[in-house]
């Protein structure tokens, strides 16, 4: 049920995760961001409702950092299960930083109750319908990245960037079902 006794800026509103590239924060690994603008997260920022996550950086990684992706046929559910990997452009090995900022990233939505993000395509750690096929061929495959998957995992409903409005509406049912709920 949506804890709504943990929602933001005293609206009695309830919070939505959002990768930090997409709020304007030079995370990215090339220290770019995706800043996104769109009405309904513009509302949320507003309304102190988007809680910025980068798991990457807090995984550990540093800013600027090589590029990463999955390893070839894998997801975020099997590095999280560690059948795959994640590795940089340089061959390093990242997977242990992956998983960290996946499980940090789950922490602090479980902090304020959250039960709806909104995270980056594409990206390994955030990708949530795509990511690269672990060639650096800048070719992509079905699946998500390893937050998006450890989120889903704990009942989390994980939206893409250019999912705004689904997302509201997701956000508005669960707000319904627990008025109701609060109601009986
Ligand atoms: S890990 Fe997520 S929040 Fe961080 S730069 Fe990559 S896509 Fe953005």
């Amino acid at each position: 049920m949506l804890n709504l006794s943990t929602a933001g800026a005293g609206l009695g509103l309830p919070k939505v995760l959002v990768s930090a590239c997409l709020l304007g924060q030079p995370v990215r690994y090339d220290g770019g961001h995706q800043l996104a603008h769109h009405p309904v997260l513009a509302r949320w920022l507003a309304q102190g409702q988007a809680v910025a996550i980068c798991p990457e950086v807090a995984g550990g990684l540093p800013t600027p950092r090589p590029p990463a992706e999955i390893t070839t046929g894998g997801s975020g559910a099997s590095v999280l299960a560690g059948r795959a990997q994640v590795h940089d452009s340089a061959g390093n090995d990242v997977t242990d930083a992956f998983a960290r900022g996946a499980r940090l990233a789950l922490q602090l939505a479980q902090k304020h109750g959250i039960r709806v993000a909104v995270l980056k395509d594409f990206s390994p750690s955030c990708g949530s319908s795509h990511i690269y096929d672990g060639h650096f061929a800048g070719r992509k495959v079905a699946g998500d990245g390893v937050t998006s998957a450890l989120l889903r995992d704990a009942g989390i409903v994980v939206f893409g960037e250019h999912q705004w409005d689904a997302a509201a509406q997701a956000l508005q049912a669960l707000q319904a079902v627990a008025c109701a709920a609060g109601k009986d």
